[in-house]
């Protein structure tokens, strides 16, 4: 369409840049209701731009593991972080067998086993602590592994698999676009230009790459989360198991990661997603309110937590509708992890499905690089036909239980409590998900 040498797709588009030169015209971008134009801009490139053959946009969990799966298939990636450093704070996240199958094949996890109890099974009460149901994993599936990890600990262990200088920080993708030799261009904000055949768009839920790509954003559910880790440095004194307790449109949640760390979220509804608040001594206090009048447990839980790990998230999903929603992949780019379907953390899946999206997406990438761009295009396809029909439903599941766990008809919670609850829900069928299979890493197969 535009007779340019290279061209950059901004996704700023008042940026300014003396040695850019700018063309704006709108495409369409399939949203989960509406198709709504996205304004890009097309800007000429010059000549200074560095020469990579696997590009990951994001140092989270996806990124990271795209990187060290490469690593060990002997492929070399960069990975561009727009923090200064890995993400340090933070709190934990609970990995069901799925995740740690990857991780198992990554050959990580038995490093990350080490640090983190197996939690043994469920708790549910209500809110005056009067018990519903009990579970223990491994009654239900002897193959169930569940266990919470710090992300910190997740992100330094898989970080340190890879080469030094595989991890370049402070650097923020601004802009992405086609360069004339079929490859993806890159901008970051500090000016540095990349030119990558593959570029692994990794960027968490508001992907600048999904973006590009003509995602809409990821759409608010209606409730909050609150999420710690209490320390205990003394050693925590609860059983190995995930407490959960239920109320009317809130509910709140506790499950040890360590000998010294509990986990622990209460999620609330609220008609807005809110301002964003930093202030820890806020968001501890908000969060005691919501929960006053229930056991105090959780209270002294939340008193024990540090400032750096208490955090406030409204959540969000995007559904990829079929047919409607635009394809993984674009050219040489594609989407992993949260770019590509965030997902609200009900079922406890949005890490463990950025695990699956890289092995499976390494695994057919790493033999096609060598082949040129249609086989790549090609590993693209069959990694999102293998893909959509999982993240799909999950991500749909994943809010369908939200939203009934954060129903407040006094009526419909009482036939939770007094039915459903108690004798209806089976935890086999609830975890069918995390059944999934994986082979190894190994640098032969490629
Ligand atoms: C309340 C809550 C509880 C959760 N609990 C669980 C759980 O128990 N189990 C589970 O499996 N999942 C859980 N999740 C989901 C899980 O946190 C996410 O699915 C997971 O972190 C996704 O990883 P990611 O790498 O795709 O994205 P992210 O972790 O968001 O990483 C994206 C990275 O990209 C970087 N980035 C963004 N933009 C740019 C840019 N322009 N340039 C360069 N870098 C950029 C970011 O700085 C970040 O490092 C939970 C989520 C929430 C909100």
């Amino acid at each position: 369409m535009v007779a340019i040498s290279s061209s950059l797709l901004s996704l700023h588009q008042h940026t300014t840049n003396t040695h850019l030169t700018r063309y704006s015209f709108s495409i369409p971008a399939r949203t989960r209701n509406k198709t709504k134009p996205v304004s890009l801009t097309i800007v000429s490139a010059g000549s200074d731009i560095r020469k990579e053959e696997v590009v990951i946009v994001g140092a989270g969990i996806a990124g990271l593991s795209c990187a060290v799966s490469l690593h060990r298939l002997g492929v070399r990636s960069l990975v561009l972080e727009q923090a200064e450093s890995l993400r340090t704070g933070g709190t934990s996240l609970t990995l069901f067998k799925n995740g740690w199958k990857v991780l198992d094949a990554m050959g990580v996890a038995d490093e990350l086993r080490s640090q983190y109890l197996e939690i043994k099974g469920i708790i549910i009460k209500t809110e005056e602590g009067r018990e519903l149901r009990s579970f223990t994993f491994k009654d239900e599936d002897q193959t169930q592994e569940v266990r919470a990890v710090e992300r910190k600990t997740l992100l330094e262990t898989l970080a340190k698999q890879l080469p030094e200088d595989s991890i370049t920080f402070s650097s923020k993708l601004a802009k992405i676009g086609k360069h004339e030799n079929g490859e993806t261009l890159l901008e970051l904000v500090n000016g540095t230009r990349i030119s990558s055949k593959v570029v692994i768009g990794c960027d968490g839920i508001r992907s600048p790459v999904a973006k590009w790509m003509g995602y809409s954003e990821a759409k608010y559910v209606g409730y909050c989360a609150f999420r710690g880790l209490g320390d205990f440095p003394n050693g925590q004194p609860y059983e190995s198991r995930v407490n959960y307790i239920y109320g009317r449109g809130i509910r709140v949640g506790y499950v040890p990661v360590s000998t010294t760390k509990v986990y622990w979220f209460v999620c609330f509804n609220s008609p807005e997603p809110g301002p964003k608040i930093t202030d820890p001594s806020l968001l501890k206090r908000q969060a005691k309110e919501l929960i006053k009048k229930w056991p105090s447990e959780l209270q002294n839980i939340i008193d024990a937590t540090p400032d750096d790990t208490i955090i406030r998230t409204p959540l969000v999903d995007r559904w990829l509708w079929p047919g409607l929603s635009p394809p993984a992949s674009s050219g040489g780019t594609v989407l992993v992890g949260d770019a590509w379907h965030p997902m609200t953390p009900n079922l406890g899946q949005g890490a463990c499905c950025a695990l699956e999206d890289a092995i499976v997406l390494v695994q057919k990438l790493a033999p096609s690089l060598k082949a040129g761009p249609e086989a790549i295009e090609d590993a693209y396809k069959s990694y999102q036909n293998e893909r959509w029909p999982r993240i799909f439903p999950m991500t749909v599941r994943a809010n369908v239980t939200g939203a009934v766990l954060q129903l407040e008809n006094p009526l419909v919670c009482a036939i939770r409590d007094n039915f459903l609850v108690p004798k209806l829900i089976r935890l086999g069928p609830m975890l069918e998900h995390t059944n999934f299979e994986c082979e190894p890493l190994l640098q032969t197969k490629v």
